[in-house]
């Protein structure tokens, strides 16, 4: 296992450089996006299941603010009327004229549920000390008062624990309350409390409260109405009933701007402004078993995502407690998941494309930057290669310099060293066919002269025996002038041969050339070629063998005259000069030289004249003289213009080269 993994990342970093740059550069980059990306979707979903936490306790405290104000509503309507003047007068009133007094009190709750502008379900009503109903008035939700005359003696509100707790502590008392069916019934309230209970999913067996459904829940105050003299005269108590009452949630809802809210009655929705699928308000379905372990059983609060209806809800459900500290239901608020998950898929999204080009960018940067950086190496293969064809003997070959820097620099000395190496290849190939050559040429020339000085030895006697008649004397004559030619060219050849040898002494080149042109100017005969010679006075004089010297000029003299058969301007020019050295140039007017017999010239045997004017050696022994005096030579020819060699020969030759040949 280990041992595969192992192999695996060796045989990647075996794939070619550039490939193994931009996978690394682009897996490092890409990780350290991956897991940049990945923090802040955390970060920024922590920060939002944060916010909408912190929203949702927000919301329950503006909620319970409402609710809490509606309670002092209520309160005060109560606490005001069992402070009334008129109501505590018409209470003492009661055994004398007892329609006049209720007529009074009644005025004053008529009254004081015109000032306060109370909105929803209410009862408003004015008890005797026994808890029979005096007087009182009903509101509906839409505003309607109706009197409540006629139903006093059905119910005793004593029996009410809250009414008792106000008559214990003679005070007002106000708090949540839950109304029996009987007392709500005793005024009318029964109907609009019933709310049937629907089997929900997730709710428990049991009901919290068996009186669901037929007991109402309510906002309840009780006052005592107490004489001047402390006695009780009467009871003020002021309900409002959630119970199919939706006023309060949807106050709540606009006011606070909470998506939805629900007041339980225990476990029961009783009013609330979550809608049921078929768009009814949701009431008579009832809380799930785990929030209503948490509030109703264990009394806390209760935070945390639900499935409300049809969709995810963040929600907070806060116990409901009556007078008595017992938690008698429960307020709820949600928020809709939907608008904070949609946040947190934007926050994603845009985190994932930024991730996504980021890395697309990073990949492109790596390839960019892996060509820069390898570019080099590849130049460095292709010296490696041309290194290789050079090893098989290839010396054509050169390579591109595109590189700066180092490679680039490698590359062109590569190059140079190259152009270096050819040169001083030719030049030795080339001095090594002259040696041979030069040592065949004298053997050959040495058999052939004395063969050839008896033929012309004996072709002399017998045209001097000959008479100027003979007839054979014509034959005699071209004999022996062919055989002089014969000897002229083997002369020509042991030239040649010579020339492996150097007699160096200082020698006065311009002397050597005056002496050259004296006789070239006899040879010239009728032709009309005018001889320039521009000899510098400052030439040194060079160390040199003077009689190869006089060859090398006679040989570049005669070439340029045979170059101008219907006459023209040869010059001969000295000058010391460069480095070391002096120049000697021989420039004639003449037919010049194609370029591709340019790279022949010096070949022995080279020549263009016809037989029996040339024997194409001259430039060969000049050639051979000017290399063994550490020299060069030069061409530069025009066809039809003319010809200028260039011999460059140094002022000292110290050590003297004497190669034998
Ligand atoms: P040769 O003179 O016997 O032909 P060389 O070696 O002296 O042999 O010259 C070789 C050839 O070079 C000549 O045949 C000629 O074609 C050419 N050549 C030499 N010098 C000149 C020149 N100054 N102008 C034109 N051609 C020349
Ligand atoms: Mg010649």
């Amino acid at each position: 296992m280990w041992e595969t993994v192992r192999r695996r990342i060796q045989d990647f970093f075996g794939a070619p450089f550039q490939v193994v740059l931009v996978v690394s550069f682009s897996l490092v980059a890409a990780t350290t996006i991956l897991v940049g990306a990945g923090v802040t979707s955390r970060v920024i979903r922590n920060y939002l299941a944060e916010a909408s936490t912190e929203r949702v306790n927000r919301d329950m405290q503006l909620a319970e603010a409402l609710y809490n104000i509606r309670l002092q509503e209520i309160a005060s309507a109560a606490h005001r009327l069992a402070l009334d003047p008129l109501v505590l007068s018409g209470l003492a009133e009661l055994t004398s004229d007892r329609s006049h007094a209720l007529a009074v009190i009644d005025k004053q709750i008529a009254n004081k549920v015109a000032v306060q502008a109370l909105v929803g379900n209410h009862l408003i009503a004015v008890l005797n000390p026994d808890g029979k109903l005096l007087a009182g008035r009903l509101i509906s939700a839409t505003g309607e008062q109706s009197m409540l005359d006629g139903l006093g003696d059905k119910v005793n509100w004593t029996n009410l624990p809250i009414v008792q707790a106000a008559l214990r502590q003679r005070a007002l008392v106000a708090a949540t309350e839950v109304l029996p069916t009987d007392l709500l019934a005793g005024v009318g309230l029964a109907e609009q409390a019933y709310i049937p209970v629907l089997d929900t999913p997730h709710a428990s067996k049991t009901l919290f409260d068996p009186r669901e459904g037929r007991a109402g829940l309510t906002l309840m105050s009780v006052a005592p109405a107490l004489q001047a003299d402390g006695r009780l005269a009467g009871i003020v108590i002021a309900f409002h009933l959630f119970n199919n009452d939706f006023t309060l949630v949807d106050r709540i809802r606009d006011v606070a701007g909470i998506d939805t809210v629900t007041i339980f009655f225990g476990d029961l929705r009783i009013s609330t402004n979550v809608r049921a699928l078929d768009g009814q308000r949701a009431i008579g379905t009832r809380i799930s078993e785990e929030v209503s372990q948490t509030v109703l059983g264990r009394q806390e609060s209760y935070v945390g995502t639900a499935f409300v209806v049809s969709e995810n809800y963040i929600t907070r459900y806060d116990p409901l407690r009556n007078h008595a500290d017992e938690v008698v239901g429960s307020l709820y608020v949600g928020t809709r998941q939907a608008s904070f998950s949609r946040l947190v898929n934007t926050f994603n999204e845009q985190i994932a494309l930024v991730t996504l080009s980021t890395i697309l960018a990073t990949f492109l940067l790596a390839i960019l930057v892996s060509r820069v950086v390898t570019r080099p190496l590849k130049e460095l293969r292709e010296l490696a290669e041309a290194n290789r064809r050079v090893g098989r003997g290839d010396m054509a070959v050169r390579v591109a310099v595109r590189a700066g820097g180092d490679v680039g620099e490698v590359a062109s000395s590569f190059n140079t060293m190259l152009d270096q190496l050819q040169a001083t290849q030719d030049q030795l190939v080339h001095s090594e066919k002259l040696a041979s050559l030069g040592q065949l040429a004298a053997g050959v020339a040495h058999e052939l002269n004395n063969p050839l000085a008896t033929v012309l030895l004996y072709s002399d006697i017998m045209l001097s025996e000959c008479g100027p008649d003979d007839p054979r004397r014509t034959d005699l004559e071209m004999i022996a002038k062919e055989t002089r030619r014969c000897k002229g060219i083997v002369a020509a050849l042991l030239d040649f041969a010579r020339q492996n040898q150097v007699l160096a002494q200082p020698t006065d080149l311009n002397a050597v050339i005056r002496q050259v042109l004296q006789v070239a100017q006899k040879q010239l005969g009728d032709i009309p070629v005018s001889i320039v010679a521009d000899l510098s006075p400052q030439l040194p004089e060079i160390e040199a063998d003077p009689s190869q010297m006089q060859e090398v000029i006679a040989n570049l003299v005669s070439n340029a005259i045979e170059a101008m058969p219907a006459g023209g301007k040869l010059f001969v020019r000295t000058a010391p000069g460069p480095n070391g050295m002096i120049t000697l140039e021989v420039t004639d007017t003449g037919i010049g030289i194609s370029v591709e017999d340019q790279a022949k010239l010096f070949v022995p045997f080279f020549t263009t004249k016809p037989v029996g004017k040339g024997t194409g050696l001259g430039l060969a022994i000049v050639y051979g003289i000017v290399k063994m005096h550490r020299g060069q030579i030069n061409v530069q020819s025009q066809v039809g213009k003319g010809t200028t060699f260039t011999v460059l020969l140094p002022i000292r030759l110290s050590p003297i080269i004497t190669k034998q040949g």
